[in-house]
């Protein structure tokens, strides 16, 4: 309870005397957010009381009354003026979206123009509060898409009763803490100039700093991974039952990594599907998926953004052929070219990755790892490094590199071609974004062959294969490489890694 603002009903002419925010109006008396939405004559949906109307008085379940101690952000005089984006054939301007001046300057300050095509599809549509589900990657800008939406709601319908400490306006669920965190970064960004509160509640990162967070400050926005937001709400730090829009990213990962149940138990937490706003995001689409989809939403828009628009657009993807020894020397020789600013690696496993990441340092790259073994405050700290430039490559296997989203990576190297060929358009959307263009290489041995045609099956094209130049696969130095031998049966060879798995001990070059 460190932190935790007590106060009871009869503190109310106390706290006015302090200049807090305590509106002493009853909780029935505020306006909904539909019939806020009614009076402005936007087009809301069905049904007309918010859950926050239920609310209840004097802290009652745990919850406590609490000052509103925000700092204003500093006011410098701004006008759309100074943001000029001529009107185009085709494209959303964000200025057509009658978004709120402060969300305008951070977008501006952003450097996004227009709307990108989940975002030119979605808003329109997510401003007047409909439910949404979008089927799009990573590197469309679904982010945005959905924070603009969570932001624009927050800021044109201020809270206008008491609050209390822990609950939710909004709620945004990710699958990994990568993802959490860089969804926060990205809402920070877009918050700049608003007074609005982000939380995060992410596992393996310190608990009582987050309880402290909740206890002490609104919560606007809070974006969370499953299980430790469960933890919260369990212990009745955190309340789900006045979020007035629930954001779930990522829906297909959630259900490979088998969080469905948890989620289930947090959306049952929050109003029911009418009475809140939900945005559904998914790459792939399953019977599963869809199933969530009628559950959890109501009438929803339905913008689907084509895997190729993502990969294929700003990413020049070339694919060579390699024995499995040759890897190593490639990806060594790869990194000391000249146009490579950062790079990303990408590997299968976890030990893969760990003995390239082992190779690298040894061979005096500025290298980070990122994989579930790997402490979370020292994967926040790795992604930092890598973000700043301090390191020049990135080694990361799927789960951890879904959460990177880092503009301006110039390559990635697909060390191992993916078991699942969504991850492939995950890997290579690392680079290439926000309008900028990048490179992939994918290394493909005998092991990966077998993996590149669904690949290109769902890419909706062939992936022209290549040999690479003589001078890449120049062995590099030898050095004295200490291993870590975490686990079993997975020794790495000195210099060079096998890379190709177990099953051909890393093959010959296969035939294409
Ligand atoms: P996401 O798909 O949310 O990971 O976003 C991909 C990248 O696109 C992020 O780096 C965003 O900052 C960037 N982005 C999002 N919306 C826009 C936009 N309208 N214009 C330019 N860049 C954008």
């Amino acid at each position: 309870m460190i932190g935790k603002f007590f106060r009871r009903s009869s503190d109310k002419s106390e706290s006015a005397a302090q200049g807090q925010k305590t509106a002493a109006s009853k909780p029935d008396a505020a306006p909904s957010k539909q019939s806020a939405r009614a009076d402005t004559g936007k087009e809301g949906r069905s049904g007309n009381d918010r859950p926050r109307n239920r609310r209840r008085g004097g802290g009652e379940g745990g919850r406590d009354k609490r000052k509103d101690t925000r700092k204003k952000a500093p006011e410098k005089p701004w006008s759309l003026d100074e943001f000029q984006v001529p009107e185009q054939e085709g494209k959303v301007r964000f200025h057509d979206l009658d978004l709120p001046l402060p969300l305008m300057r951070a977008i501006a300050d952003l450097g996004f123009e227009y709307a990108s095509p989940i975002q030119g599809q979605s808003l329109p549509h997510t401003l007047n509060g409909h439910d949404m589900v979008g089927k799009a990657q990573t590197g469309t800008g679904k982010t945005a898409a959905f924070l603009i939406t969570v932001i624009d709601d927050l800021l044109k319908h201020p809270f206008e009763g008491e609050r209390y400490a822990g609950e939710a306006r909004s709620l945004i669920i990710a699958p990994t803490r990568e993802l959490v965190m860089q969804i926060a970064d990205d809402a920070k960004g877009l918050c700049k100039y608003t007074d609005l509160e982000i939380h995060t509640l992410v596992g393996g990162m310190d608990y009582q700093k987050q309880q402290t967070a909740l206890n002490e400050r609104f919560v606007d926005i809070l974006v969370a991974t499953p299980g430790r937001l469960l933890d919260f709400v369990s212990k009745r730090d955190c309340f789900l039952d006045q979020a007035e829009i629930l954001v779930i990213d990522e829906a297909d990962r959630m259900l490979d990594m088998g969080f469905i149940p948890d989620v289930r138990r947090i959306v049952r937490q929050t109003p029911r599907k009418t009475h809140r706003q939900t945005m559904f995001f998914s790459a792939t689409f399953t019977p599963e998926v869809d199933d969530l989809v009628e559950q959890w939403t109501s009438e929803p828009v339905i913008v689907e953004i084509e895997p190729e628009h993502v990969a294929t657009d700003t990413v020049t993807q070339h694919v060579y052929l390699v024995s499995g020894d040759e890897k190593y020397p490639l990806l060594f020789n790869i990194v000391q070219q000249d146009d490579v600013e950062s790079l990303i690696v990408f590997a299968n496993r976890r030990d893969q990755c760990r003995r390239l990441h082992e190779n690298l340092v040894a061979h005096g790259i500025a290298a980070g790892l990122l994989s579930g073994e790997v402490a979370q405050n020292k994967r926040v700290r790795t992604l930092d490094d890598f973000k700043t430039g301090k390191s020049k490559v990135l080694v990361a296997t799927d789960v951890a590199g879904r959460g990177i989203h880092i503009d301006g990576i110039s390559h990635v190297v697909n060390y191992t071609l993916p078991e699942e060929p969504e991850d492939y358009v995950h890997r290579i959307g690392r680079t290439g974004r926000a309008g900028k263009s990048g490179t992939s290489i994918s290394f493909a041995c005998e092991d990966d062959a077998m993996r590149l045609e669904p690949i290109e099956k769902l890419l909706g094209n062939k992936l022209k294969c290549e040999v690479p130049p003589e001078e890449l696969l120049v062995k590099p130095p030898k050095v004295h490489i200490k291993r870590d031998y975490g686990d079993k049966g997975d020794r790495g060879n000195r210099g060079g890694n096998r890379g190709g798995g177990r099953r051909s001990g890393g093959g010959g070059r296969p035939r294409r």
